[in-house]
């Protein structure tokens, strides 16, 4: 049943390890000057899902071209490797084996896995002029000679999604802003720079050339706050409300009656201060352990959530984000330029995520047999995509998202769950 449905969903949960800053381009409110992107409704701050989606567009790109290049480096350096590699192709039999048998190592690039194929096709004689006829089966043997370079790390591949098909004209130059929207598709797998519109990147982001736009088959939502840090005199708390448990799918009995009043797990601290606010506390929720996502190892017990009215959330969060101070430096001088000091505002480590990616499989609309279509397959599984998304999110624990990521802002950590 789960598996004929067109769109999927997939829960994203994310914890900021890391103060996260997603700027609006820097305008003064109040006494910040670098201001963070809020909801236009309720002024709670999150991480669009444009800015998900771009970023994570990059770490795929980043993950695909270091698996390659790190499968072809070892390749290239070890004999066995390369003899094996050499059996596969006379076994696609269309080749000559003198030629297979007089590939000089030496000559093949292993700067990315395009570098690598064309340098392989050239010494084969299986290289494509631009404008040349393809109709002489080089292209069904350059397929050809891709899946056998898999097939020698099949093995050692736990995800297929690597394999797709139209990776083999990958590049960095996938993630990231396009700069040659303006050429036709047909010339688009040639080009150094600008989306191939073809590998498991361009076809799950999307793309635009000349002649062909292609939205993508993800979609993500913004990651909004689902629990938030705020320091109490009983340590530090996660606050959250009935509105925003439910709009991630956890039940919730009881919220709040009064504006000036919240609910603990316990019931029973009579007050107790969300930073420079004090509330009363009516009596206890019945969220457990088990109703609370756990983020890769990370995990927040019932005992440390507070539900507060959903009227009042929006103006704790605010009055608890992470503000810093810091100095512009002169770049020529070295030292602080004068009158360069400002302030940013920042979601502040610790805070819990939540959000949702769509993955619409259109592996079954393949046959439909109109020109776009036919021009776009083969476009990769549901499975190659969620896998592609699994294994490229281990960047954001390192690389981060958002801004200031240079001076420790950004890093995430993010755990997937299928729908069910
Ligand atoms: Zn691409």
């Amino acid at each position: 049943m789960e598996d004929s449905k067109i769109i999927k969903e997939i829960n994203v949960y994310a914890v900021a390890t890391d103060p996260v800053y997603m700027g609006t381009g820097g305008y003064t409110i109040g006494r910040v000057d670098n201001t963070i992107v809020r909801d236009p409704t309720t002024k709670i701050p999150k991480i669009p899902g444009s800015s998900l989606a771009g970023t994570w567009r990059y770490y795929v790109a980043l993950k695909l071209f270091g698996f390659w290049k790190e499968k072809i480096e070892k390749l290239k350096e070890e004999d066995e490797k390369f003899n094996e590699f050499k059996e596969k192709l006379k076994g696609i039999g269309e080749i000559e084996d003198t030629k297979i048998d007089s590939l000089n190592k030496d000559e093949l690039k292993t700067t990315s896995l395009k570098d690598f194929l064309l340098s392989l096709f050239e010494e084969l004689g299986l290289k494509i002029e631009k404008n040349g006829n393809k109709k002489n089966g080089k292209l069904e043997k350059q397929k050809k000679i891709f899946e056998k370079l898999y097939e020698v790390f099949n093995s050692e591949l736990e995800n297929k999604w690597f394999a797709f098909e139209g990776n083999r004209y990958a590049g960095i130059k996938c993630a990231g802003q396009d700069d040659k929207p303006n050429i036709d598709y047909e010339s688009a797998k040639d080009e150094k720079t600008g989306h191939c519109g073809r590998c498991i990147v361009c076809k799950a982001f999307g793309f635009s050339k000349k002649d062909v736009s292609w939205q993508g088959l993800v979609y993500f939502s913004d990651l909004n706050i689902l629990f938030f840090p705020v320091y109490t005199r009983f340590g530090v708390k996660w606050i959250t409300s009935k509105r925003i448990l439910e709009d991630a799918g956890i039940k919730c009995n009881d919220a709040p009656k009064n504006n000036d009043e919240v609910l603990t797990k316990k019931g029973d601290e009579e007050h107790i201060n969300l930073g420079w606010l004090y509330l009363k506390v009516r009596n206890s929720h019945n969220l457990n352990d088990n109703a609370i996502p756990k983020i890769d190892g990370i995990e927040i017990k019932a005992e440390d959530i507070i539900i507060v009215p959903d009227d009042l959330i929006s103006q704790i969060i605010n009055s608890n984000l992470e503000v810093r101070t810091s100095v512009s430096i002169d770049p020529i001088t070295g030292t602080a330029k004068e009158g360069a000091l400002f302030t940013s505002e920042a979601i502040p480590r610790g805070t819990i995520f939540y959000g949702k990616i769509r993955i619409f499989d259109k592996k079954p609309f393949e046959e439909i047999n109109d020109d776009k279509t036919n021009k776009l397959k083969p476009l990769p599984t549901f499975k190659m995509i969620k896998d592609a998304l699994k294994d490229s999110k281990i960047f954001f624990e390192t690389l981060g998202i958002g801004g200031m990521t240079t001076r420790g802002f950004g890093r995430l950590k993010i755990e997937l769950f299928d729908e069910n």
